[in-house]
């Protein structure tokens, strides 16, 4: 059952959160991601943290419900459901799983494999999306993802239509590499519904708070604390974590896993969702971005939280 997210002074969570909020609140550099209006018209200086337990127990701070697209964050659990509905051997035929080296929206393949280096960079996630469409239909496929990213942060979500259609009108990157994925044989025709699907799976409105619920989800095996149910496969919780570890953090993954070694994946939106494997989710969300893409504060936050929680992968404690 859910036990409410009332403040407790005597929580050591709940005072490690204020500090760690009124250490990096005051932090301000960083810029919106322009490419789109919509994004740079969100308040600046919203920052809200939030922490889920497997056990069902929600901890947070500041802006921890105030709503943002969750854009590339949506790669990490479109990959678990791909991975649960068509297995591995399907999945890596279209992505592979090495870190790239290269911005998310490079136009880049790996030269031996000509496929996408990895699901969490662009190309790799309109690969899957592709995936999920020839499997779930054109029509259902966005329903089913919702559905399920819904059930994972066990409230209904709902997609930002101006933000979608921005997406849409805009996405001409996108639009090119899917071609190119068309013409190495990664994906299937037509293009067009795809990266609907992508623009879609970009356009979801989450809070910090359902990042925290969705990283709890993955966190106790697939299963949502909260309602009991099981939302993803249990082996392929395991390879998306494997996966955001990797390279959920754009081109700073590999000193995010040395520094913070936490399974994450950020998105433009601000967001930055993070799996404590069997222990906790954690979600934060402050709209300004460093050059790698991801949210200032939330890389300085999560720092911190792993060293006062001593959450590292590798933590000797
Ligand atoms: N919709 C964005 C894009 O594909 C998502 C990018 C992101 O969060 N990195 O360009």
């Amino acid at each position: 059952t859910s036990v409410d997210a009332v403040p407790n002074p005597t929580s050591q969570v709940d005072q490690m959160l204020a500090y760690v909020y009124e250490q990096t609140r005051p932090i301000t550099h960083g810029v919106l991601a322009d490419y789109i209006p919509e994004l740079s018209k969100v308040p600046a200086d919203s920052f809200g943290i939030a922490v889920a337990t497997t056990k069902g127990k929600l901890h947070k701070v500041g802006d921890a419900d105030v709503e943002f697209t969750i854009q590339s964050t949506s790669k990490a659990l479109t990959y678990c459901m791909a991975l649960e509905l068509v297995g591995r051997k399907e999945v890596l035929s279209r992505a592979g799983v090495e870190p790239s080296g290269d911005p998310f929206n490079a136009i880049e393949f790996s030269p031996e494999t000509r496929r996408p280096f990895n699901p969490m960079v662009n190309a790799g996630a309109i690969a899957i999306s592709g995936l999920l469409r020839d499997i779930l239909g054109e029509q259902k496929a966005f329903d089913l993802v919702l559905d399920r990213f819904s059930r994972a942060a066990g409230r209904q979500l709902s997609l930002n239509e101006s933000v979608y259609r921005s997406e849409a009108a805009t996405g001409h990157r996108n639009r090119a590499i899917g071609h190119l994925l068309l013409s190495v044989g990664a994906m299937t025709e037509p293009v067009e519904p795809v990266l609907d699907l992508y623009f879609k799976q970009c356009s979801v409105m989450v809070t910090a708070t359902d990042l925290a619920r969705i990283g709890a989800t993955i966190a106790n095996l697939g299963v949502n604390p909260v309602t009991n149910e099981q939302v993803f496969d249990i082996d392929a919780v395991r390879d998306t974590q494997s996966v955001m570890f990797t390279c959920g953090m754009y081109d700073y993954s590999g000193g995010w896993a040395y520094e913070v070694g936490i399974p994450a994946k950020s998105g433009v939106g601000g967001g930055i969702l993070g799996v404590v494997n069997r222990q906790i989710g954690i979600g934060t969300y402050s709209p300004r971005l460093d050059s790698n893409g991801n949210s200032v504060r939330g890389v300085a936050s999560y720092r911190m939280m792993s060293d006062s929680l001593g959450l590292h992968s590798f933590d000797l404690t």
